[in-house]
């Protein structure tokens, strides 16, 4: 019996990487209108615990970096990674959700994924397949919202 690689003419892939013709699959099934069975596709992809790619190199070193304020020391906030409490004039980066994490603790994170520890917000990757997958899951959640709002002034 033939082998799902021979069978589409495409080499296994190692660990962590992606397959190239997914990106292919997915304009496909777009352009066909099936977006619901391409969100499933790209979900068993990326969904669930699966490997997100790492934050944008570029992104990462441009994160604001500041010092840890008499304030916010007595405030006794938490860094969510180390799970320690600010001191006083401890480094930390903020994040465009306005979260503070050590230098230290936060560059080897976001290394390994390109979300917020603490709420999850998504910072750009460097990988044109999860950006473009990111770019098209918006365009399938505005359609379906453009449709239930069609649906609501017809039938409503
Ligand atoms: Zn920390
Ligand atoms: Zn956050």
């Amino acid at each position: 019996m033939a082998s799902y690689y021979d069978e589409h003419d495409c080499d296994p892939l190692k660990d962590g990487e992606l397959p190239n013709h997914t990106l292919h699959l997915a304009r496909l099934l777009l352009d066909t209108g099936i977006a619901a069975e391409w969100e499933m596709e790209f979900d068993s992809v990326f969904g669930g615990d699966r490997k997100v790619p790492p934050a944008s190199k570029k992104v990462v070193s441009e994160l604001p970096t500041r010092l840890i304020t008499p304030t916010e020391a007595v405030l006794c906030k938490k860094c969510a990674i180390c799970l320690a409490n600010f001191d006083e004039e401890d480094e930390v980066k903020s994040l465009p959700c306005s979260h503070n994490f050590h230098t230290k603790c936060i560059l080897p994170w976001l290394e390994r994924v390109n979300s917020c520890p603490e709420c999850r917000h998504e910072l750009p990757t460097d990988d044109p397949t999860y950006e473009e997958y990111k770019r098209q899951k918006a365009r399938v959640k505005q359609k379906e919202f453009e449709l239930e709002t069609l649906h609501g002034s017809m039938f409503g």
